[in-house]
């Protein structure tokens, strides 16, 4: 009894030590396992300000993209991404002195991913789509030849779709000014159908905003690893 007054303070000292040892350790394991750690990626909602995009009575693409983006922003910086957003509120790029104010919008758009400062190592265009026949519905991929990792992104983003959002679609190409003039890697991601009435229920729903956000995460993460084993292979 006499041995554990006197050393007392040092028997909790050491454990404290331990205690604090082991948290310190567990806490660099962690940030090893961020798999997007150091990857700089641009979120890019499109539409916003005073153009909405697609329209159904008052329910606007323009703010549905920027809901999921702002949750793919999160999902993306908890797996260690450092994300720039485009626009995080209701804005567009265009400037007063803009004859044609679309153009100049996506011509900012294009200047903040290519920005040589950010050091972007990808961009994704989030978007909702639009189609007269109202049975179409999934999520799917445009994509444009300018970089070759494009395609790559597109296949694997397709796959986590149809595996986690069961999307029948397709990967497409696109000629669209914005991805035939970006050459960072990157594509347009059309979440899902504005005019299909499941879907525009879906896309406002966190959860299914959240799963999404999740689906091109996982794309995003096995991309990386998929461009890195080819430059080292
Ligand atoms: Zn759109």
């Amino acid at each position: 009894m006499v041995f554990f007054k006197k050393y007392i303070f040092w028997i909790i000292f050491i454990i404290g030590v331990i205690i604090l040892c082991i948290i310190c350790v567990k806490a660099t394991e962690q940030e090893n396992y961020l798999p997007l750690l150091g990857k700089v990626i641009v979120v890019d909602p499109g539409h916003g300000g005073r153009d909405p995009g697609t329209i159904y009575g008052t329910i606007y693409e323009k703010d549905i993209n920027l809901e999921i983006s702002i949750v793919l922003e999160r999902v993306l910086s908890e797996n260690g991404a450092i994300v720039y957003m485009v626009r995080e509120d209701d804005s567009d790029l265009s400037s007063i002195y803009d004859a044609r104010k679309k153009r100049g919008d996506l011509y900012r758009r294009i200047l903040f991913i290519e920005d040589e400062k950010k050091k972007t190592d990808l961009y994704l265009s989030i978007h909702i789509n639009w189609y007269k026949n109202t049975s179409w519905s999934g999520a799917e991929v445009l994509y444009n030849e300018i970089n070759p990792n494009n395609k790559i992104l597109g296949e694997i983003l397709m796959k986590h779709f149809k595996n986690d959002l069961n999307t029948k679609r397709t990967l497409k190409k696109t000629d669209l000014y914005l991805y035939r003039n970006t050459r960072k890697a990157g594509v347009l991601i059309e979440c899902g159908f504005l005019s299909n009435p499941n879907e525009r229920y879906l896309l406002r729903q966190e959860d299914y905003q959240e799963k999404l956000s999740i689906a091109i995460t996982n794309a995003v993460i096995e991309y990386f690893q998929t461009i890195s084993n080819v430059a080292s292979g």
